[in-house]
């Protein structure tokens, strides 16, 4: 039987121990040349785009020769005013890639030696940079599934029957509730989405799936209305899962995902940061046949290009 891709020495080409051992000088590096890949590494002012530079080594910054505008490697990205070492932030990005379920952040901050908060922090600055290559504005082609999930809300029941609620009924639950829609190609992206109800789906569709496509949907009636834009397959769940190829599975892997995710590492996710995890996830399930090497390398990639966050950057100085 053929092994398994995760079991291959193939998919294993980064590690904590190379990290560490290459230290702090070869982590900047490779932060330098995942930054300016049109120079090996070498700097660019992001000003002017001047390319001559002095090196102020003891604080690795640059100045611009043109402009006199000093800069460092992760000027203007997310890393910016970043206060942990380049290698523990290389670390930090193994073991998110590492990590197919997700890690909580109690754990990072454990392996990093790092304040929860750091950690919190850092990971959901990686999650914008997942989310530029998972929401990238293109439609979906070819053969696209839809579907949806609920999570959170949940309502701890009464220990008493007596004293327990309908949990179905709106004046009894929380309204932190929110379903994740999924739409995924059979061959190609997952793109997710946080709605209210998953009939909102019907309007995701048509900002985000080409014309031209063949569409996969279950039995639930509100997907009814797809067929007036597309040829839809529909599988009846409480029949069967895969009628003949007609099957929503690649969506429901998707969700699959996100479930241990959220169950397994979070335990709890706030409806706000909801679709931040959903990006994740499906990078995480997009990115799945890649070595974790080049996990590691698309990642400080994306992040390197991602803007300075807005959401998190002094996150906890304003929740102070
Ligand atoms: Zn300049």
């Amino acid at each position: 039987m053929a092994q398994h891709f995760l079991l291959s020495a193939a998919s294993r080409t980064l590690s904590l121990k190379a990290i560490y051992k290459g230290g702090e000088d070869a982590a900047y590096q490779t932060f330098c040349k995942m930054r300016w890949p049109e120079t090996h590494g070498e700097a660019i002012c992001p000003q002017c785009g001047c390319i001559e530079t002095y090196k102020i080594t003891t604080r690795r910054k640059f100045k611009c020769k043109a402009c006199g505008h000093q800069f460092s490697v992760t000027s203007g990205t997310i890393f910016a005013s970043r206060k942990m070492d380049f290698v523990d932030l290389l670390a930090a990005i193994c073991i998110i890639v590492n990590a197919a379920k997700g890690v909580s952040m109690v754990q990072l901050s454990r392996d990093l030696d790092c304040q929860y908060k750091t950690a919190f922090v850092l990971a959901h600055k990686l999650r914008e940079a997942m989310a530029q290559e998972v929401q990238t504005g293109e439609v979906l082609t070819g053969h696209v599934e839809i579907d949806g999930a609920y999570f959170g809300g949940h309502i701890r029941p009464k220990n008493q029957k007596k004293d327990r609620v309908d949990r179905r009924l709106k004046e009894n639950q929380t309204g932190k509730r929110r379903v994740v829609i999924a739409l995924r190609e059979r061959v190609g992206r997952t793109l997710p989405f946080v709605a209210m109800s998953e009939v909102e789906g019907v309007a995701l569709a048509n900002e985000n799936v080409c014309r031209m496509a063949t569409m996969s949907a279950d039995e639930a009636s509100h997907w009814d209305l797809l067929h007036a834009a597309w040829e839809v397959d529909r599988v009846n769940h409480s029949e069967l899962y895969s009628d003949h190829g007609k099957h929503t599975n690649m969506a429901e892997s998707f969700f699959s995902r996100l479930r241990r995710m959220v169950s397994g590492q979070h335990h709890h996710v706030s409806p706000q940061y909801l679709h931040q995890y959903a990006n994740h996830a499906a990078w995480l399930e997009d990115n799945r046949r890649f070595d974790n090497g080049e996990l590691a390398h698309r990642l400080v990639a994306n992040s390197m290009g991602a803007p300075v966050s807005r959401a998190w950057k002094g996150y906890w100085q304003r929740a102070a």
